[in-house]
């Protein structure tokens, strides 16, 4: 008789090649039966997961190994397999292995919707991901809840195993959960390969809850920031995003009642849909940060307000001096647009 979490447990601590845990009971690698690929070096097809009948199973595209887990680690790391079966035999005279039910299986898959998607820590250090993160001076630790990867995002959002043939969708993940700060409501795939489209793709977790980032982290009794890009939201105080279009404005209102918010949107003079959206701010009688002299070519967010070396301190600054608002707001805004 196997055990589920014995079995994980060896599962992790066999010393397989480019390992990336892809959720509770899934671990993808390089399998050491064939090499895949030996052609490719980022190529890796061997899996670890759990069937239907909360067995641990091993696949690989490449070979077509397939086997039980226990199976393979008898077949090709004994010396792990005898610490493995002594284990197994004392887990048993304790108590009876404990039985994995199908209840069991359906709520490792449903514990988190996360499933299937790699946390940014389990990712190797040269990953794209980490660079990417690194060349937009993401403070990864600070925001490291919040990050995940996977090479198939399209394939995750659409539920789909994933096969030999699926096509590869890499992605860095940014999640973004309720007030609760536990339950994601919506994962937003950032494409990280040039000219992959679209750029960005939102999965939603529940059809009802507003497209926001950032419900758990901000303080309802202060002035809520509120940006185009998640990105963006990092690098500013309590602060919020709105995921894949524009925020319903009045969701917003009813989910703050009392608070006060300035909304930062791009410094995209040319782009109709930026415009037009800053123009239902102002007629909703919110507050806008303008971008007024400041170069669209040079800056167009607050991430590039970053990279060009402006400290938090200072945005903050040139946000605070440059808020319009009202019919005054309207006239600078029309005078500003370009399209
Ligand atoms: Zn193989």
């Amino acid at each position: 008789m196997s055990d589920l979490y014995t079995d994980w447990y060896y599962a992790n601590l066999l010393p397989l090649d480019r390992k990336v845990v892809q959720g509770q009971f899934k671990l993808n690698f390089r399998c050491p039966i064939c090499g895949d690929s030996k052609k490719n070096p980022r190529k890796k097809r061997g899996y670890i997961y759990v069937n239907d009948k909360g067995t641990l199973m091993y696949h690989c595209f490449n070979c077509g190994y397939h086997t039980s887990f226990r199976t393979f680690l008898k077949e090709n790391y004994p010396e792990y397999y005898r610490d493995y079966i002594k284990e197994l035999f004392q887990n048993t005279k304790k108590q009876k292995a404990k039985e994995i039910t199908k209840e069991d299986i359906s709520l490792f898959k449903t514990e988190s919707s996360l499933n299937g998607l790699t946390h940014i820590s389990k990712l190797p250090s040269i990953h794209r991901a980490k660079y990417y993160l690194e060349s937009r001076k993401i403070p990864v630790k600070k925001f490291e809840k919040y990050l995940y990867y996977t090479d198939y995002f399209l394939a995750w959002h659409k539920g789909e195993e994933i096969k030999e043939n699926t096509p590869l969708d890499e992605r860095l993940v940014l999640v973004a959960f309720d007030k609760d700060g536990k339950t994601p409501i919506l994962a937003t795939g950032r494409a990280l390969k040039k000219g992959q489209e679209p750029k960005y793709l939102t999965h939603k977790f529940n059809d009802s809850k507003l497209k926001i980032w950032g419900l758990d982290r901000v303080n309802p009794k202060k002035t809520i920031l509120i940006t185009e890009g998640i990105i963006d939201a990092m690098f500013l105080p309590n602060s919020l995003a709105m995921l894949g279009g524009f925020i319903d404005l009045k969701a917003l209102e009813e989910l703050f009642p009392n608070s006060k918010f300035i909304f930062v949107l791009d410094n995209e003079p040319h782009n109709r849909n930026t415009v037009n959206n800053m123009i239902k701010v102002i007629q909703a009688g919110h507050r806008l940060f303008f971008w007024d002299k400041i170069d669209p070519k040079e800056i167009k967010d607050i991430n590039d307000m970053v990279l060009k070396g402006y400290s938090k301190k200072d945005i903050l600054l040139i946000i605070k001096g440059s808020i319009i608002k009202g019919l005054k707001g309207m006239m600078k805004i029309k005078l500003w647009r370009k399209c």
